[in-house]
């Protein structure tokens, strides 16, 4: 999920951009999910199903070069695990969890994989033989939703996607509407509570601030560290601050009374966000 408020300062005029599939005519082709643990590939037909899977650790690498080339090795072993020559595949779509220069396929920030700058579409079409495109992850999610998803035959879709972070994606008639900075739907640095916590964008009061599973967990522990009980402690074994989603739920269905009390209190402030963004943008459709 992207933490940086401030998108590249490139100029530009779109404000709702076709979403370039690579190739124009249809075929089979890989994506690729990048995140700060995991990479994951798909080998997706042209109808939509996927066709195989295959995964690798994103962590452990020692530069850029390195993650891309365990990535095009991810993609190669979909592929080969759905019988696909590379050859026939029409091109290679890849989701980065940082800030995309889109046109130049370059991904400018990546706090979670410590990138800066890096030319990904270039050196993984090298690698694979393959064109790649690169985007954003929560873009690309939200476009999925809309195409192929919960959105699918409807003009318009919001997307809000909430975990270490709270990322959003607005699909408008079958494109991205990125705004005149590449910075549209960063909806998690919306200021949702004047003077709240601090967000590591820096500023406070921020939607992911407060809504996000790092919120949730760290308030918790805020309140563990002041003395309230929680069975949260025992289910993330013993240090609620790195608490998972699983562990969450768990406390949460087992009627954790503080885990109920900030979990609770954080969907009111996304409802509040939301609601605030369904007024503004009126999208047919929310996912969540
Ligand atoms: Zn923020």
């Amino acid at each position: 999920m992207p933490t940086a408020p401030a998108g590249p300062t490139r100029e530009g005029s779109m404000t709702v951009s076709e979403t370039p599939t690579a190739p124009d005519s249809p075929g089979t082709v890989i994506g690729i999910d990048l995140g700060g643990t995991k990479v994951l590939a798909a080998v997706v037909a042209p109808d939509g199903r996927i066709l195989s899977r295959d995964k690798a650790s994103s962590r452990g690498t020692s530069s850029y070069e390195e993650l891309l080339a365990r990535i095009a090795d991810t993609a190669r072993a979909a592929a080969s695990a759905a019988g696909v020559e590379l050859d026939s595949v029409v091109g290679v779509g890849i989701g980065v969890p940082g800030t995309v220069d889109q046109d130049a396929g370059i991904v400018r920030i990546a706090p979670n994989l410590d990138w800066r700058d890096v030319p990904v579409s270039s050196t993984l079409s090298d690698l694979l033989g393959l064109p790649v495109i690169a985007d954003n992850d929560v873009n690309v999610a939200a476009l999925a939703e809309h195409r192929l998803g919960t959105g699918k035959g409807l003009p318009s879709l919001l997307g809000v996607f909430i975990g270490t972070g709270i990322g959003g994606g607005l699909a408008i008639d079958g494109g991205l509407h990125r705004g005149a900075h590449q910075a549209a739907a960063e909806i998690g640095h919306m200021v949702i509570k004047a003077g709240g916590p601090r967000c590591p964008c820096g500023r406070r009061g921020c939607l992911e601030a407060l809504g996000s599973r790092t919120a949730i967990s760290r308030e918790i522990a805020r309140q563990v560290a002041a003395g309230r009980s929680s069975r949260l402690v025992k289910l993330a074994g013993g240090d609620v601050r790195n608490a998972k989603g699983g562990a969450l739920r768990k406390a949460y269905a087992g009627g954790d009374k503080l885990t109920r009390r900030v979990v609770d209190a954080s969907a009111r402030y996304v409802g509040i966000g939301v609601g605030s963004l369904v007024n503004v943008v009126d999208p047919a459709i929310v996912a969540l």
